[in-house]
């Protein structure tokens, strides 16, 4: 099923966004969460009973609980009406450098601390599955450095910032992460758990990519002689990738601690894997990881 765009009702009524969610994951039925059974039926006031029932409100027969279709998911346990929950999926996968929780803040009408715990829920919803499959074909692996005072990469004026190393497929899917230091050891580690054997691999002369000849067939460009694209070596795409990724952590998100930067590589990560659909369907696409990713975050104070 598809978000269509801002102006449908499950946006601006929390009923109909409860509906909208059901739909999307019982489109075969209701399933308990608490015991995997699908015998489970609506719990309706009774006539004449004084004790309201809340709407949603689900029974197993199996297991006798009460659940709602939130239970289980990033949005279990939280104070914000769900249709709010939904536009702000919306908002975060259409904005190709993300949106801020200051700039949430004021577009949904909730508080702050509000909005920055939605986002970082978001954000987890986003955040690729363990069991992956490895990149294929022509992989190009690069770093560069978030944060921090100075302009530059390595060596002087990388202090105070952090490594990022990403791995992109030509035409295909990204990885990057948060990385102690750029060596040998951890970017070859990086790119063995993450790269098909039979790829082709494609960074500039950095030492610590020297040896990976030895595993891979390994192509290099040489920026420090000026030379940017080599026949079919180049590294244009993931320095594509860095361009939009900096973009959004320095206009938009303007300090990211390294505490949390892992979360917001996943969300930039997130909507360049599927940059190549309509927003719409990239909203649902993250609609569809809500489950089984219970955040149990504190709000900052
Ligand atoms: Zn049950």
């Amino acid at each position: 099923m598809k978000i269509a765009n801002l102006m449908n009702e499950q946006f601006h009524d929390k009923d109909k966004a409860r509906e909208y969610l059901e739909n999307m994951r019982w489109s075969n039925g209701v399933i308990c969460p608490h015991c995997g059974s699908t015998e489970a039926y609506k719990l309706e006031a009774k006539p004449n009973s004084k004790r309201p029932v809340r709407n949603g409100v689900y029974k197993c027969k199996t297991c006798r609980k009460q659940f709602t279709v939130t239970v289980g998911t990033i949005f279990e346990d939280s104070h914000i009406p769900l249709n709010k929950w939904l536009m702000a999926i919306y908002l975060l996968c259409s904005s190709k450098k993300g949106m801020s929780a200051h700039q949430l803040h004021r577009s949904l009408g909730i508080t702050y601390k509000s909005a920055w715990f939605m986002a970082h829920r978001i954000r987890y919803a986003m955040t690729q599955s363990p069991v992956i499959d490895k990149l294929q074909g022509i992989v190009e692996a690069d770093e560069t450095y978030i944060g921090g005072k100075h302009r530059g990469k390595r060596g002087r004026g990388s202090e105070n910032k952090t490594p990022v190393f990403a791995l992109v497929e030509r035409n295909g899917r990204v990885r990057s992460f948060k990385t102690e230091r750029v060596t040998a050891k951890n970017l070859g580690g990086k790119i063995r758990e993450h790269v098909d054997k039979q790829a082709t691999i494609m960074t500039d002369e950095f030492l610590a990519y020297k040896n990976l000849g030895k595993e891979y067939e390994h192509h290099t460009v040489n920026h420090g002689s000026g030379e940017y694209v080599n026949g079919n070596a180049h590294t244009n795409t993931v320095e594509g990738f860095f361009s939009i990724l900096k973009r959004g952590i320095n206009g938009v998100y303007h300090h990211v601690s390294e505490q949390h930067l892992e979360r917001y590589l996943a969300e930039f990560g997130f909507r360049y894997d599927n940059r190549k659909v309509e927003d719409a369907v990239r909203a649902s696409i993250a609609l569809s990881q809500i489950e089984g990713k219970r955040l149990t975050y504190k709000v900052p104070c």
